[in-house]
């Protein structure tokens, strides 16, 4: 593996443009340097500069490259395991049979997934990177991955103190016991955690010439206690970066933070300071309008996530009413266990369609803007003085994919952004460019051997693929209680449920 360090400048010639959904120009020449947009012109108007590493773009169209803004890298290793469970057993069958990974494996796992992404044409990832146990020796991994493949990484390590699914079932008389998921992976304390996220921040945060970031990483409003919750917050803005907090995925998550706070966790992840435009929400399924009101009120961007929620029958985060009230809206494929690939496209697609039943449908253009501009918001935790990113405009990070217009999925569209929202797949990417380097020139990776990565995670499949196949004894039980333990709620937050289905 090798770093490439790109030419100063790229000049794309004779190219169609879209600079963002909703705006298009035909013929146009592109002039990169330092990372940043430098020129748009028409085509023939000034020619490349002398040195300039060129691109034919005639038949290409170029357009931001596409971020996903959520995922978990240690689940590349893990496709199609869990089939048929909802998030909670699914939760305790992954952690009962994904054992122990060490720096390498995460490092691995990693650069899996930027060369998967990145021959997609996704140029930047937001990695919500889960370690068994936390250590800064995986976050060191990933980070490594990320810098080598020439992806754009925010990596937010996950943390977790508590699980207060356990006070739930306690006021029921229910034992949850080797079902709590503070029972299942090693957790540390908040001091720890927040003594991590500093060092963290203080080894990578800005890396890789700014390309990487670190973000604040809560696991979710029901495994963190307030002092991990406030401190966090806290740490995030004092750093000028970003917080990454699974937000009410499951019916079970929404009745945990009732009970805890006597109030909705959104007005509590408030009060405690965690929200704001610095603070990204992914799933975000279990929310009422109140919920989004405030989450709009307060510019917090939602991260939706809609093969994960399908896959395990979460429900459906109301999209359409959030971009009712103008709240920010990303996408993600959240992690491989559970969706199975890190595809953003098939993300993009899923965004466009499966709200098309309430007053507010999601069109093309909303899904492609939440998989360019508002997923570079949840990048750049809201970091003032940063470059513009998630569209191509003159000053803007130099993030960019050239599409070949003859493919299958290209060649017979006729309306532009639903068509490639609903059209394509990735299989036209020809050239990827990231922070002003072409990563992907004529769909090959220059950063990484992705044959031998390829078969690195590989091995580590079939490594753990007997742990995979009979999960440690318990794992069984301990899915049981939960399921259990879910049915005994009923349908206690079916108001929410209902809302959402038509949303
Ligand atoms: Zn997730």
């Amino acid at each position: 593996m090798h770093r490439v360090d790109g030419p100063p400048v790229v000049f794309v010639s004779n190219c169609d443009l879209l600079s963002r959904p909703g705006s298009q120009q035909a013929g146009v020449d592109i002039e990169l340097a330092g990372g940043t947009v430098r020129r748009i012109g028409p085509t023939g108007e000034s020619p490349a500069p002398a040195g300039a590493e060129l691109i034919d773009g005639t038949g290409l169209l170029a357009m931001p490259g596409l971020v996903n803004a959520h995922s978990h890298s240690p689940e590349n290793c893990l496709r199609g395991v869990g089939e048929g469970l909802r998030l909670e057993p699914w939760l305790l069958r992954m952690f009962g049979s994904s054992g122990l990974y060490s720096p390498e494996d995460h490092y691995v796992n990693a650069l899996a997934g930027a060369v998967e992404m990145l021959l997609l044409g996704v140029t930047t990832v937001v990695d919500h990177l889960w370690m068994t146990p936390p250590s800064l020796d995986a976050v060191e991994g990933a980070v490594r991955a990320y810098e080598e493949a020439g992806i754009r990484a925010a990596v937010a390590p996950l943390m977790n103190d508590c699980d207060f699914t356990g006070e739930l079932a306690a006021a029921s008389d229910f034992d949850l016991g080797p079902a709590l998921m503070s029972e299942q992976v090693a957790f540390l304390s908040s001091e720890e955690l927040l003594a991590q996220f500093e060092q963290a921040v203080a080894r990578w945060h800005g890396s890789a010439g700014g390309r990487i970031r670190i973000l604040a990483g809560p696991g979710g409003v029901q495994w963190c206690s307030d002092e991990l919750l406030g401190g966090l917050a806290d740490a995030a803005r004092s750093h000028g970066t970003g917080l990454h907090i699974h937000l009410l995925e499951t019916s079970l998550q929404r009745a945990v933070c009732d009970q805890r706070f006597g109030r909705s966790g959104v007005e509590a992840l408030e009060d405690l300071g965690v929200l704001g435009p610095n603070c990204s929400l992914p799933h975000s399924v279990w929310i009422d309008d109140e919920d989004i009101e405030r989450i709009a009120r307060t510019g917090s961007i939602v991260v939706h996530n809609p093969a994960a929620n399908l896959r395990l029958g979460s429900g459906r985060c109301p999209v359409g009413r959030l971009l009712e009230r103008e709240a920010t809206v990303a996408i993600g494929t959240d992690g491989s266990a559970s969706s199975d690939n890190q595809n953003v496209w098939e993300m993009v697609k899923l965004g466009a369609l499966i709200h098309n039943d309430g007053p507010r449908w999601v069109s093309g253009a909303d899904s492609l803007t939440m998989a360019t501009g508002s997923g570079y918001q949840v990048w750049s935790g809201g970091e003032a003085g940063l470059s513009l990113g998630g569209e191509i405009a003159v000053g803007a990070v130099a993030d960019l994919i050239l599409l070949n217009r003859s493919t299958d999925g290209l060649a017979g569209v006729q309306v532009l952004e639903p068509g490639l929202a609903l059209s394509e797949s990735g299989r036209s990417v020809k050239h990827v460019i990231v922070d002003g380097r072409v990563v992907v020139r004529d769909g090959n990776l220059a950063t990484a051997d992705g044959a031998a990565v390829r078969e690195a995670l590989r091995e580590q499949v079939q490594r753990r693929s007997r742990e995979v196949a009979s999960p440690p004894q318990g794992t069984g039980e301990a899915m049981e209680r939960i399921e259990t333990f879910i049915r005994s709620l009923g349908d206690s937050a079916a108001t929410v449920s209902n809302q959402n289905r038509r949303s």
